[in-house]
């Protein structure tokens, strides 16, 4: 953070994605490069977790991990810095819900809802997806889903199902 910036310091939790390429090492890679995003600090990772794909099953199971952040980036330019790291991974995307070298999601940023052109906060679907709820319950289990609801009562609803930690 530069030293005289008077933006608020917002806390946010980025979903971390991979099935292409050495995913571990993918999703490693991308943490230590999260830790290095400008204006920002990183708080803590969940473990890893392997998870069976979600879409077409032709397909290697997904690395997955959640990482909780400190920012005084606007939630768009957050996300302008996790696009050009999946593009730094090289990433690879042909078909929706298909295979991926890297995939980072804004999951919560603050308590703010977002619905923009670009971006969705609370991530749309977060609520229902087990690589998701677990590893965040990991890191941060008491945390509220604007407008949706708490973490604990969601996990209650969504079984672990082939979510297993590396
Ligand atoms: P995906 O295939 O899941 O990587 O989707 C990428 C697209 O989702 C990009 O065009 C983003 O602008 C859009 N998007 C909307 N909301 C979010 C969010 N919360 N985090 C990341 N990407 C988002």
């Amino acid at each position: 953070m530069t030293a005289n910036t008077p933006s608020l310091k917002v806390r946010c939790f980025i979903g971390l994605g991979s099935n292409l390429e050495d995913p571990v090492s993918q999703v490693k890679q991308a943490l230590q490069e999260l830790a290095e995003l400008p204006d920002s600090r990183f708080i803590k990772a969940s473990s890893l977790y392997s998870s069976a794909p979600v879409g077409p099953q032709d397909q290697s199971d997904f690395v997955n991990a959640v990482a909780e952040m400190e920012t005084t980036l606007e939630a768009h330019a957050l996300l302008d810095q996790l696009q050009s790291l999946e593009q730094k991974h090289q990433r690879v995307r042909e078909r929706h819900w298909g295979p991926r070298t890297l995939d980072l999601d804004l999951l919560l940023y603050g308590t703010e809802q977002i619905n923009s052109e670009r971006l969705t906060v609370p991530h749309a679907f977060m609520q229902e997806r087990s690589f998701v709820l677990y590893p965040l319950a990991e890191i941060a289990a008491d945390t509220e889903i604007p407008n949706i609801g708490s973490l604990s009562q969601l996990l209650v609803a969504c079984p672990m199902g082939t979510l297993a930690k590396i």
